[in-house]
């Protein structure tokens, strides 16, 4: 019987971390001695395993996650029915919605990682990997973007976010939930395949390398960080609001005066739920910030929001309707 492939790109992380002395895990294992712990793996697929990179993901960038994007759509060229990236749990959510930005294959493309180092006890990552695996290669995944597999659940790349620590459960879809579940080998959705169309990126445009920082806002803040930025090569900037989006009436001022240079972004640091349009008119709420000129991140993260404002600028300079149109049409379920 032939087995359909499936192509298992490393990155490092947790899940490839281990120790010499039984104390600190640092990321040493290959991508193929990845795949050769899970269990069942080799009745499932013939693997093509690849260590595209060994490093703590807090160190991965926006350049290497462009070049694992060149691989994995090579390796779907190459006839992978599905491909699955192995990284670290830290800044998983962002990588992977980053790639999916960018993912305009149906062929599913799936994002793992570990709580649990292999040497520990009741290792997470073979289970984890296990569950990529059989998401990349279920037809039904075809066509929903770039999925993250963790713990059994499905979630999709744009809400999922690392909400705890230390827990093997430590990702969560919050509003929205995961969209599946690996049930006994099965992978099951409970909503039908679609997805918001992949940015489109001219040849060349991937090397630039644009300057988005993210402002996180607090009581008492006068902007004088956003008023610093202001001097600085940026090519837009986003904010972690308050609530719906909110910031103080001195940073209001700020916001203002940065949104006549580059586009600016407020998103809600909570945790869950949108960025306001209608509701407050104080100075710094949501109204009061888009008279100014600035952009709400709708239901995006200001991680995931300043990702979105980073794949923009990768494309060339930034206006701010088109900045605006791009958030109404991804900042929304
Ligand atoms: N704690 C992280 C992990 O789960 C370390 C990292 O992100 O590389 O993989």
């Amino acid at each position: 019987m032939t087995l359909p492939t499936v192509a298992i790109g490393a990155l490092g992380g947790t899940i490839a971390s281990t120790s010499k002395d039984g104390t600190e895990v640092v990321p040493t294992l290959s991508a193929a001695a990845l795949a050769a712990a899970v269990p069942g793996l080799e009745e499932t697929a013939t693997v093509r395993a690849e260590t595209l990179a060994s490093l703590p993901s807090p160190s991965l960038d926006e350049p290497t996650v462009v070049r694992t994007l060149a691989w994995a759509q090579a390796a779907v060229d190459a006839g992978a029915r599905g491909v699955v990236v192995t990284q670290g749990t830290d800044t998983l959510e962002e990588s992977a919605y980053l790639l999916d930005l960018f993912w305009e294959r149906p062929e599913p493309l799936v994002v793992t990682g570990a709580m649990r180092s292999p040497q520990a006890a009741g290792a997470d990552g073979p289970a984890n990997l296990l569950t990529a695996v059989r998401c990349a290669l279920a037809s039904d995944s075809r066509e929903r973007g770039v999925l993250v597999a963790f713990d059994d659940e499905l979630h999709q790349a744009r809400w999922v976010a690392k909400t705890d620590s230390m827990s093997t459960s430590a990702f969560r879809s919050a509003v929205f939930g995961p969209i599946g579940r690996c049930v006994e080998g099965e992978v099951v959705y409970g909503v039908p395949p679609g997805r918001v169309p992949a940015l489109r990126l001219a040849p060349g445009q991937e090397a630039r390398d644009p300057r988005v920082p993210l402002v996180a806002t607090y009581l008492g803040d006068d902007g004088y960080v956003l008023d610093a930025i202001r001097a600085e090569d940026v090519d837009g900037v986003v904010i972690a609001g308050f609530g719906a989006g909110h910031v103080s009436a001195r940073m209001a001022e700020a916001v203002g005066r940065l949104a006549r240079q580059v586009p600016v972004v407020f998103a809600s640091r909570t945790g869950s739920g949108p960025t306001g349009r209608a509701m407050y008119g104080y100075p710094g709420s949501e109204i009061d910030l888009l008279a100014r000129g600035a952009v709400g991140a709708g239901w995006l993260s200001p991680v995931k929001a300043r990702l979105l404002l980073w794949a923009l600028a990768l494309r060339g300079p930034l206006a701010r309707a088109d900045v605006a149109a791009e958030f109404e049409l991804r900042g929304r379920p």
